[in-house]
């Protein structure tokens, strides 16, 4: 798991939820409120292939083809999240797959609050940490893990960062050399 308690997920954000730029920007803010950091973000739309290749496994199921076609009907994004039990905080965060049913049990959740349809459930979350390292290359084939626990995840792990509200991704600060040797002095958002 690499420091102490934190690990990384893989989330995504739906189309439904793109289709309202303020509930994304909603979104955004609880995955911040609940002390999650975001480490890679990227907007995206998939083709009918990468949603049937990534769901593969529901292959066969009766909701597979309205899963398939809603996952590339627009635009969604992708995020590596890090922070303390990420995976399961993340997938607490979203609240259980069916909305019909989070509507009562889980209010709270992000499902339970903004889903539309079982199938149009705002958020995907990795369910373990082999799922989160493959679905981190899925989407961030450039991201390097190995060398992201080495140089960064300390920063991560004290709230030495900066969240870049453009790009939707927390910035290590305060010991940063730049080429010429300088040391950057961006303020620090603590985050516990
Ligand atoms: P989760 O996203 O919670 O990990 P699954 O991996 O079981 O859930 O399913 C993948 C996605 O398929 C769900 O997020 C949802 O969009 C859709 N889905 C799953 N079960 C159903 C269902 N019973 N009816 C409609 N859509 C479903
Ligand atoms: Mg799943």
């Amino acid at each position: 798991m690499g420091v102490s308690g934190l690990q990384l997920t893989l989330a995504l954000i739906k189309p439904d939820v793109h289709a309202h730029p303020g509930l994304y920007q909603h979104i955004v803010g609880t995955v911040l409120k609940n002390r999650l950091l975001f480490v890679r973000s990227r907007v995206l739309r998939w083709s009918r292939q990468d949603s049937a290749s990534f769901y593969g496994e529901h292959e066969g199921r009766f909701f597979y083809n309205r899963l398939v076609g809603f996952m590339a009907s627009g635009q969604m994004s992708a995020h590596i999240l890090a922070g303390e039990d990420a995976i399961s905080r993340w997938r607490q965060l979203m609240g259980p797959t069916k909305t019909f049913r989070s509507q009562f049990t889980h209010r709270e959740s992000i499902r339970g609050q903004f889903g539309l349809t079982d199938t149009r459930n705002c958020t995907h979350g990795a369910d373990s940490e082999k799922a989160a390292l493959r679905e981190m290359q899925i989407f961030f084939p450039e991201f390097d893990a190995k060398t992201w626990w080495k140089e960064q995840s300390e920063f991560f792990k004290e709230g030495r960062v900066h969240f870049d509200e453009g790009r939707v991704e927390h910035v290590p600060v305060g010991k940063v050399h730049s080429d010429e040797g300088r040391v950057e002095n961006t303020p620090v958002d603590r985050i516990s």
